[in-house]
């Protein structure tokens, strides 16, 4: 094989190094930061990270037992591409959203000081707690069927359908702009309820625990439990490139805002193929770039591409999109 026709040009493998090691020198300058000035801040942030992570070795564990694709190996397609994003965006998490919380405070007070529920002080944590859990999770849930109805949000919401190989890094695979209003949504109810921070992070742990293991490999629809709850068949279909699936199963905890407005899918059996059929996508499988970091890049570029340079791409068709062409697949 001709070695050199294959291989990136000199210059392209220059540009990846130089930014590769931007994001390790700036990463390294952080984490040097808060561990000399902010230490307290930077090991609270780092046990948090280790709760959130506990439970993979169990879910990969049985995706081995229970595979929904059984030909997926366990470092399977664009893992490592999920990977960079799940700890991005946590990174995000345990650090910006930190930092802005004060900030977000005072827009709320200011803007929407009117929601807080008053009598909340008396209520039993436990009401407390449910409230917001099923107020936060009918937010998610219609922030999810906008993004899949505006042709506009959908084009960042592609990043995470684009996936074919669902693991369990899937999960924070988003567009860092969609993710980031995602958060500030979550905000809400936390502030209604007047919810310790230490019992909104405890909420969101266990959410993450369950929508991490709703996008791994795992052959399961939790029996009766899926009359109440999102699973990894329900979820699968959400994410199949099927037109048939199209636009179905947008819940993030619990299936009842699906099943209330006529969102989800019949089909509790099946396990489809993920992914979308828009060949204008930059899916790390197909580019010729050859680092998770330059690919994110590109990722993060497609919408604004395809939205301020339309004619730089085609066959972007949102589920959103009415009258779709017969022959034309699916991009959900
Ligand atoms: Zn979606
Ligand atoms: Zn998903």
């Amino acid at each position: 094989m001709n070695r050199q026709s294959t291989s990136p040009s000199t210059s392209r493998v220059a540009l990846q190094l130089g930014l590769l090691a931007l994001v390790i020198t700036g990463g390294f300058v952080v984490a040097c930061y808060l561990w000399l000035v902010r230490r307290e801040f930077f090991v609270d942030r780092l046990v948090l990270m280790l709760i959130v992570l506990t439970p993979i070795p169990f879910i990969v564990l049985a995706t081995r037992i229970w595979p929904a694709q059984p030909d997926q190996r366990i470092f399977s397609k664009g893992l490592w591409q999920d990977l960079l994003y799940f700890f991005a965006m946590g990174a995000f998490d345990a650090i910006a959203i930190a930092w802005f919380s004060g900030l977000l405070y005072s827009f709320y007070d200011n803007f929407l000081g009117f929601l807080t529920i008053m009598s909340v002080a008396v209520w039993p944590i436990a009401a407390r707690l449910a409230l917001s859990l099923f107020v936060t999770d009918f937010l998610n849930w219609l922030h999810h069927y906008v993004r899949h109805k505006v042709a506009l949000f959908w084009k960042f919401h592609t990043v995470h359908h684009s996936q074919t190989e669902m693991n369990v890094f899937t999960d924070l695979r988003y567009h860092f702009l969609e993710y980031v209003i995602a958060k500030l949504i979550i905000f809400i109810p936390a502030y209604m309820l007047q919810l310790e921070p230490l019992t909104a992070f405890g909420i969101a742990i266990v959410i993450r625990w369950h929508t991490m293991g709703y996008h791994a490999n795992l052959r399961s629809n939790y029996g009766p439990l899926r009359y109440i709850f999102v699973t990894p068949q329900s979820h699968r279909i959400h994410h199949s490139h099927q037109i048939e699936h199209s636009d179905k199963n947008f819940g993030v905890v619990f299936s009842i805002w699906d099943r209330l407005f006529g969102t989800q899918h019949p089909d509790s059996k099946s396990y489809p193929d993920t992914g979308i059929d828009d060949q204008t996508f930059p899916l790390e499988q197909r580019t010729a770039a050859t680092s998770v970091l330059t690919n994110l890049i590109a990722q993060t570029i497609y919408p604004l591409r395809v939205i301020f340079y339309p004619a730089s791409t085609s066959s972007t068709k949102s589920p959103g999109d009415e009258q779709a062409p017969a022959t034309q697949s699916r991009t959900a």
